[in-house]
């Protein structure tokens, strides 16, 4: 395993534009679990409440939901390691870009400035009715659905819910920055949500190295995937860290 990571260190060191791809696993170690698996949130929650047409139909119910798991749960959480050591991987001038499946934010809290959220964020809320969009810590939620100060109109958070297109220009920007990338990192997702498990697909069409950090075996790993790191996100990338910073500073 050490040699690997010395590999990927050596990659990271020679590439000049590392993209990242992060799924639900990088904000596992933040208290946030993932959907899928057995302590995902989907043995526990109906995916159904996430669904446009059932939210539509259904405001309240999908509303309670909502809450209890993207604001009363991941307003708690804060960045760990992982999120902080690819901040710091773009503070070094190595990473280019993070392009997240998550909606949680954690990216930009430890310092990552050029993200794409592909699925949208928990952070921001607009109204069904009038458009206007607010923060969602300035909305009160004891009384649900929450609604819009202007014209009382439902208010729906700004991620992307089951049977909804991707952002339009985070979609391009997200295939763009697979395209550009030289070496494109992958942490913790996966790769079973379309259109999003295309993006790293993307970057080995077009000549990106594929380092993958995963607990578990993905749908890359044996695909795309040239050099597998399994382990958690926040082990991995402090030992990644560790080896990119040292080389560094050998050559100095
Ligand atoms: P997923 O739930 O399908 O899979 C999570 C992946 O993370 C798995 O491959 C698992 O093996 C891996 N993993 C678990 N713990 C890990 C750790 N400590 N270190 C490294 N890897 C670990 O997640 P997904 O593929 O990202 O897709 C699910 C969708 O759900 C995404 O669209 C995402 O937006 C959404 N989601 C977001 C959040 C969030 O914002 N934090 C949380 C749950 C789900
Ligand atoms: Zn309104």
């Amino acid at each position: 395993m050490e040699e690997q990571i010395r590999q990927a260190a050596e990659w990271i060191r020679q590439s000049k534009h590392v993209t990242v791809f992060t799924g639900a696993g990088i904000s596992v170690e933040s208290g946030i679990p993932p959907f899928r698996g057995t302590d995902g949130l989907w043995s526990r929650y109906d995916p159904n409440c996430l669904d446009i047409g059932y939210f539509k139909s259904h405001p309240l119910k999908a509303w309670e939901v909502i809450k209890e798991i993207f604001y009363d749960f991941f307003g708690k959480a804060v960045p760990n390691d992982a999120h902080k050591q690819v901040a710091e991987l773009e503070k070094m001038g190595y990473v280019k870009a993070v392009i997240t499946q998550n909606i949680d934010s954690l990216h930009q809290e430890a310092g990552s400035t050029n993200v794409y959220e592909f699925h949208g964020t928990s952070r921001t809320l607009s109204c069904t009715g009038c458009k206007k969009l607010y923060p969602a810590r300035k909305i009160p939620m004891e009384s649900l659905p929450p609604r819009c100060p202007a014209c009382s109109g439902v208010l729906k958070p700004d991620f992307v819910f089951f049977g909804e297109a991707i952002p339009q220009q985070v979609n391009f920007m997200s295939f763009y920055e697979a395209q550009v990338a030289d070496l494109f990192l992958v942490i913790g997702t996966t790769g079973e949500v379309m259109p999003a498990c295309m993006v790293p697909v993307h970057a080995k069409e077009n000549g990106a190295k594929i380092i993958e950090i995963n607990t578990e075996l993905s749908s890359f790993t044996n695909s795309i995937t040239d050099i597998f790191l399994q382990g958690k996100a926040s082990e991995m990338m402090n030992r990644l860290l560790f080896h990119v910073k040292a080389s560094d500073k050998a050559d100095k």
